[in-house]
């Protein structure tokens, strides 16, 4: 159960919102499934399992959470946002989404839902000629605009994967002569003392590995002298964290510093790039121009940074090419790296709230190279 922080008000709020964008866009019926749109809206969370679990929410109407009936004492009721179609073994399900959401011209579909539940739909509206959108077009514009709770919620775990930080900035977690694995396994734990519910990533990359962005941290034995990279992040009460930090086992080298020092100075201008009203790839080209300037252009291979909520990766994208305005709200990781293959890499990552006041960062962590004897 994710939403812990939402009341029946902010669920009522939400599916009036979502109606309204039904509206707008034409959508007669909104199905949803496995994944976060559903406990956006109700605050239930499908279990990810062969029974089918559906919210069916009519543009016009009451919205019904069709539940296996053995997973109806999970559900927390929410008065108003939507009534209850517990199913028994013998039913069919997909009968009963197929009955209560009619004959829809244009069905909305949970981008997240499994496959299996829609090509068993398709075969309940064979001739109808329905039109199937992506939920994304209806809950793209409530998901994104994060409110002060959502906010609130991505505070603490920023704060939360902070303190893990300051730990490895500290010493605290050991790193030459053990395996990246290990480090990674001590950070995840970290994560969970925390606060954190559950971890997403704890990527540990050594000197040249640090090179390949999503390395899987192995068994390569951590030595003196070599950068480690170190990306992790989980799920607090339904809202993600992730930041990335780096540290240097000794003195960095002449190179490795000077790389760092343009690193540090392309995630500032990253974060000040996103401002509500600058386009998303505004952001990506703030970064982007100061490891180009200095000569590492060919270097930052990926897109600068991805939105974050109740999902680690999503909407908006601060990528070359996004000319979607950045509004109150959006939260997005700033993250440009340099990676020189065979050699070093290094990615510098906090994540940023825009909000009318100018960008709010939910990282406070140290941004410095910091040496770990
Ligand atoms: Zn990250
Ligand atoms: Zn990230
Ligand atoms: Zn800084």
């Amino acid at each position: 159960m994710s939403s812990a922080l939402a009341s029946t008000a902010t669920f009522l709020d939400r599916i009036g919102r979502a109606r309204a964008v039904m509206a707008e866009r034409g959508v007669d019926v909104l199905l949803l499934s496995v994944g976060s749109d559903l406990p956006y809206l109700s605050g239930y969370e499908a279990m990810p399992l062969e029974r089918l679990t559906m919210l069916v929410v009519p543009r016009d109407g009451e919205a019904t959470l069709v539940i296996p009936r053995l997973e109806a004492p999970r559900v927390a009721e929410q008065p108003g946002v939507f009534s209850l179609r517990p199913w028994n073994e013998t039913d069919d399900p997909v009968g009963i989404v197929a009955e209560l959401a009619g004959t829809p011209a244009v069905a909305a579909v949970g981008d997240t839902m499994w496959a299996r539940f829609l090509v068993d739909l398709l075969g309940h509206w064979p001739t109808s000629g329905t039109r199937y959108v992506r939920s994304v077009e209806v809950m793209n514009a409530l998901r994104t605009r994060k409110d002060a709770a959502e906010i609130a919620a991505l505070q603490a775990a920023g704060a939360a994967a902070d303190r893990v930080a300051a730990q490895l900035h500290a010493g605290e977690i050991a790193l030459v002569g053990r395996t990246e694995a290990q480090v990674s396994a001590d950070i995840s734990a970290r994560l969970i003392a925390e606060g954190h519910d559950v971890v997403n990533f704890a990527i540990v990359a050594a000197g040249e590995n640090a090179a390949s962005p999503h390395h899987h941290a192995g068994d390569r034995v951590i030595r003196a002298g070599e950068i480690v990279l170190t990306d992790f992040g989980g799920t607090m009460a339904g809202y993600c964290s992730d930041i990335t930090r780096c540290v240097f086992t000794g003195e960095p080298t002449a190179e490795v510093a000077e790389a760092y020092a343009v690193l540090h100075e392309a995630q500032a201008a990253g974060v000040r790039a996103g401002v509500v009203g600058a386009a998303c790839q505004d952001v990506d080209r703030a970064a982007r121009a100061v490891i180009a300037d200095a000569g590492y252009g060919e270097y930052f291979i990926h897109r600068t940074g991805h939105g974050i909520g109740m999902e680690a990766h999503e909407d908006p994208y601060m990528v070359e090419g996004n000319d979607q305005p950045i509004e109150a709200g959006h939260a997005f990781s700033v993250e440009p790296g340099i990676y020189v293959a065979g050699k070093w890499g290094m990615r510098l990552e906090d994540i940023v709230v825009a909000t009318d006041a100018g960008p709010l960062s939910m990282n406070h962590a140290n941004h410095a190279l910091v040496t770990i004897a």
